[in-house]
């Protein structure tokens, strides 16, 4: 593989780090030309010295001094804001960004790295989902290749590989379901912020795993898969799977079904993203079958997790409906978070801003800024009324 100079935004992130860890094991293979971080300015630090990244913007303009003072003896070039991301995304000397910012924050580099033709490994979901139709038409019209990072995606992906040109008649998208899989109703109601962060399976952010508990990240997900594979929501099922081994299938035409298994490692969705149409080696733990025993399958119970309805409405819907539904739920788990609201408090609040913020059936990408403003900001007034 010929060397491929990297941007991450959101470094400092789950992902990002995870990102840094695949390339410390394949410093031949790639150089950071690029590494972006809100508020960690500690680590920021600590990763361009280490990657001797050429760039880095810290966003958070307050701590741009700190950085800029810290890496003054090395040769990176420090940047603060979020349009110094746009612009230096957008340089002739990055081949590769990985998109590894928290929600709907994520759009507007993307936008930027994507116009610019560049290949994307896509680690920000909200982007498609609040964006998917703009998004997958930009990347066409600018040849920006779009590879998914999330794990249940680049199992979709690589099993698309095994029958180019063929039909999907089915996804199969895989979910853990969660820490309240066996939970009661009941328990579920009172659960609180260090229960739901306490994920089974899978080492992820904040949000995601709130996203999780909640199956909102399965909903988003669907919203994903819809965009990047250009799939009927019909066709797209979910099914829960307990210890994560399979992170999704496709069914064909006639019948057959590709499975891509592992070990839940975020890594190894990151890597082939970064290392595509390659696979390069990995130091991680490798699948023991006899050891595995079974592995088992049940439905989505929606009246637990009314999250999916939700979002299988919000893409029903269209228009601006999935970003009022984004920017509802991430004010839902921030509130949620600090023990402002009950863990049903997330979708009430969802439902109650989906059904009160102005619909749009075709909205271009001004209107989807504005949507999420509007969104956050109605539930923001609504809040008081769940807490
Ligand atoms: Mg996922």
């Amino acid at each position: 593989m010929k060397k491929r100079r990297i941007a991450i935004l959101g470094s400092t992130g789950s992902i990002g780090r995870q990102a840094l860890d695949v390339i410390r094991q394949h410093r031949d293979l790639f150089e950071v030309e690029l590494l972006t971080a809100n508020n960690s300015s500690r680590l920021l630090v600590e990763q361009a010295i280490e990657f001797e990244a050429n760039n880095a913007v810290i966003c958070n303009e307050d701590r741009y001094k700190e950085v800029s003072d810290a890496l003054r003896p090395y040769f990176t070039k420090v940047f603060a804001g979020m349009q110094s991301v746009c612009d230096l995304v957008s340089g002739d000397g990055i081949d590769m960004v990985l998109t590894s910012m928290v929600g709907f924050s994520g759009l507007r580099s993307t936008v930027a790295a994507v116009t610019a033709g560049k290949a994307i490994a896509l680690a920000n979901k909200e982007t498609l989902v609040a964006a998917g139709e703009t998004v997958m038409s930009l990347a066409q019209r600018h040849n920006a290749p779009i590879l998914p990072v999330d794990s249940e995606h680049s199992a979709i992906f690589q099993c698309l590989r095994s029958s180019p040109g063929a039909t999907i008649e089915k996804i199969h998208l895989t979910a853990s379901g969660g820490p309240f899989r066996t939970w009661t109703k009941e328990e579920i109601a009172s659960a609180t912020a260090a229960q739901a962060l306490h994920h089974p399976k899978w080492s992820m952010g904040n949000k995601i795993t709130i996203d999780s508990a909640t199956m909102m990240n399965k909903g988003l997900e669907i919203i994903e898969a819809r965009w990047l594979f250009d799939v009927d929501p019909d066709r797209i099922n979910v099914v829960v799977h307990p210890q994560s081994v399979i992170h999704s299938m496709v069914e064909f035409a006639d019948g057959a079904v590709m499975a891509q298994l592992g070990h839940p490692d975020m890594r190894e969705p990151i890597q082939y993203a970064l290392g595509y149409p390659e696979r390069l080696t990995l130091d991680s733990r490798r699948l023991d079958f006899a050891g595995l025993g079974a592995m088992t399958f049940e439905a989505p119970d929606e009246t637990r997790f009314p999250a999916l309805a939700l979002a299988r409405e919000a893409l029903k819907k269209g228009g601006n409906m999935p970003c009022i539904m984004n920017a509802a739920n991430e004010v839902a788990v921030d509130a949620f978070l600090h023990g402002r609201i009950g863990f049903y408090g997330i979708t009430d609040l969802v439902s109650r801003c989906m059904a009160a913020v102005d619909y749009v059936s075709r909205p271009d990408l001004d209107c989807i800024y504005l949507t999420d403003r509007e969104a956050a900001a109605k539930a923001r007034e609504i809040l008081p009324e769940i807490a």
